[in-house]
């Protein structure tokens, strides 16, 4: 079976001309399925043959909302939605003056193994299809009941390990016929895969880049991040002065401040070096605790010094302002707590004899 919501136009209309139809259909079938319909039955200006030949080829992908979480403190929603494999994954909707924004997951857990993250600790199971991603979109925008106006790569997942997928998504996400959300308005976020940053500033798309730093030095990033190991800070400050010579794009570079290992002075200096060199902003996250993971986040006096010495440098900075806290709004939380669920669920039902 066809997964018809991951075709972009051109190639929805080859399957429909295949049909013996013309283009026309295939325009209302791809404004259909930005919609959101769940069934070819619904797509009421089609003749029913069409409908019928579709349904016999194709499905159309849908997410099942397992659990809705609304944030008492700002109005933050999260959903855990169920794939059609039975994998969740997350969705955050949040709420800014210029109107939503929804930070999707790109794949079904993680293989970077950022060793203070929440989603990778169980490894990746698989890529997001396309269309999966784009129902993250759809299925949230309707149910928040407000347009969506920006799009942040942020959820679980490494999305340029899922390159052509999340490619695959951009262009169907942004189509003047589908939801139609402008490169402009989409943050692709990566931990660094420096050999992936060619072809994505050989895409020539508009989008902003976000990198996730977290150390400005080898030793401590390769510490906390294995992706540096074999790549270096060095080459990824090169990739972000391609991408920024290249596109005119800003980068950012996030940053979660990390009690006693990334937050001294020094270490200030030197990110707000890279920073200059990649004309970046810096964005300074607070460390969300995670229950598997040892690290705490910084207190405030040793923000307060690390902004002193960035603000010094010259360096272009924001603290991120933390929503959702009351949701397990961050990264990967949702889905790991529905594991132990399942795991202690699995414990309980097994029986002593059992091996
Ligand atoms: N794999 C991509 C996309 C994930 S984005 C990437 O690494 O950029 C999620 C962002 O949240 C990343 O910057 C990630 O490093 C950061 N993050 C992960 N766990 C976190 C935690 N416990 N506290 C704060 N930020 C965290």
């Amino acid at each position: 079976m066809k997964d018809i919501k991951s075709l972009l136009p051109e190639e929805l209309e080859a399957l429909v001309r295949a049909m013996g139809e013309s283009a026309f259909r295939s325009r209302q079938i791809f404004s259909w399925l930005s919609k959101g319909v769940q069934d070819f039955s619904e797509m009421s200006n089609l003749p029913k043959t069409l409908r019928e030949r579709l349904a016999a080829e194709a499905y159309i992908n849908r997410l099942v909302c397992l659990k809705k979480q609304v944030s008492q403190l700002d109005g933050t929603v999260k959903y855990l939605w169920e794939l059609r494999d039975g994998s969740a994954v997350e969705t955050v909707v949040m709420r800014y003056a210029h109107g939503a924004t929804v930070c999707i997951s790109s794949q079904v857990g993680c293989r970077m193994g950022c060793a203070f993250c929440a989603s990778t600790i169980g490894g990746l199971v698989r890529n997001l299809t396309a269309s999966e991603m784009l129902d993250e979109v759809i299925y949230s925008q309707q149910d928040f009941g407000e347009p969506v106006s920006n799009i942040v790569i942020m959820g679980i997942g490494e999305p340029l390990d899922n390159y052509d997928n999340v490619m695959r998504f951009l262009r169907l996400v942004n189509h003047p016929a589908g939801m139609n959300i402008g490169m402009r308005h989409i943050t692709l976020s990566t931990c660094g895969l420096t050999e992936r940053i060619p072809e994505l500033i050989h895409e020539n798309l508009q989008l902003t880049l976000a990198i996730s730093l977290h150390a400005p030095d080898d030793k401590t990033r390769s510490l906390l991040m294995p992706v540096n190991r074999d790549r270096g800070v060095e080459a990824l400050v090169r990739c972000c002065e391609d991408y920024f010579a290249a596109t005119g794009r800003r980068i950012t570079l996030e940053y979660a401040m990390i009690d006693g290992v990334n937050d001294t002075p020094e270490q200030a200096r030197q990110l707000a070096g890279l920073a200059r060199r990649a004309k970046a902003h810096i964005n300074l996250i607070p460390l969300n605790h995670v229950e598997e993971r040892a690290f705490s986040p910084s207190g405030p006096e040793r923000i307060r010094t690390f902004c002193g010495v960035l603000e010094r440098s010259g360096a272009n900075y924001t603290i991120r302002r933390s929503l959702g806290g009351d949701v397990d709004a961050s990264c990967g939380q949702l889905r790991r707590k529905r594991e132990r669920e399942q795991a202690g669920f699995r414990r309980e039902n097994t029986s002593p004899q059992d091996p």
